[in-house]
């Protein structure tokens, strides 16, 4: 089987940054389950679909016209739904929401299945989300399940958009991140909490590129 680094946390954690530097260092494939969340969500925005309308929902996630274009070096990956560019759309706080929302729908979390395993091919697959190694790829060799105080990611993330030129405000932040938190946690399909055989990792006060030696270090590849 192709191998799978699973890795699973809450938003801020790091996992996205963490997961890009994996997959880059050792050349393999990269799942951003939560992008394809997003999308889905978007689309439905899009179309005017409700979002407690779990068939009609599931049914745009299943015909997800969607493409991940790889940037030139460096570049960030852009992403195309329905052929427009929403690679700025996909990463807002609104785009958040509609995925959280969304993503409590059995008949989505069913769509999106095959196609997030559909990402594992060889040489190797990095796999950034909730329930990758609860759900998607039980079999993973590796699980790392990624956290930071609910402060810290409020701080990060607000130093992200500052930097973009956004106007925000770190208590609101600070509130959304939490009522996230609560909502992704105690869902009942997929909550977010590590695989029993996962390795618990908390990236409060640590830099991206001790987070990376620490992963690596597990990581017997
Ligand atoms: O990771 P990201 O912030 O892009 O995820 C957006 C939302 O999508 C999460 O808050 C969560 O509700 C949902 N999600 C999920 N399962 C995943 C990835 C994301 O339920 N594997």
């Amino acid at each position: 089987p192709v191998p799978v680094i699973a890795i699973d946390g809450p938003s801020g954690s790091g996992k996205g940054t963490l997961c890009q530097t994996l997959a880059r260092h050792f050349g393999w494939h990269l799942l951003d389950s939560g992008a394809l969340y997003r999308l889905t969500g978007m689309a439905a925005d899009r179309h005017g679909v409700a979002l407690d309308d779990e068939l009609a929902v599931a049914t745009l996630a299943k015909n997800l016209d969607v493409q991940f274009v790889p940037g030139a070096a460096g570049e960030p990956t852009s992403v195309l739904l329905e052929g427009d560019d929403v690679s700025g759309e996909l990463r807002t706080e609104k785009t958040g929401l509609l995925a959280s929302k969304v993503a409590v729908l059995g008949a989505v979390r069913s769509a999106l299945l095959q196609r997030q395993r559909d990402f594992a091919q060889a040489p190797g697959l990095v796999a950034d989300g909730r329930d990758m190694g609860t759900v998607v790829f039980t079999s993973a060799p590796l699980k790392i399940f990624l956290t930071a105080s609910a402060e810290e990611r409020a701080e990060r993330r607000y130093k992200q958009l500052k930097s973009k030129g956004d106007d925000v405000n770190l208590a609101t932040l600070l509130l959304e991140i939490q009522a996230r938190d609560k909502r992704d946690s105690e869902r009942e399909l997929a909550p977010l909490k590590p695989a029993a055989d996962a390795i618990q990792l908390d990236s409060s006060g640590l830099g991206i590129e001790e987070v990376f030696e620490r992963v690596l270090a597990e990581a017997k590849i």
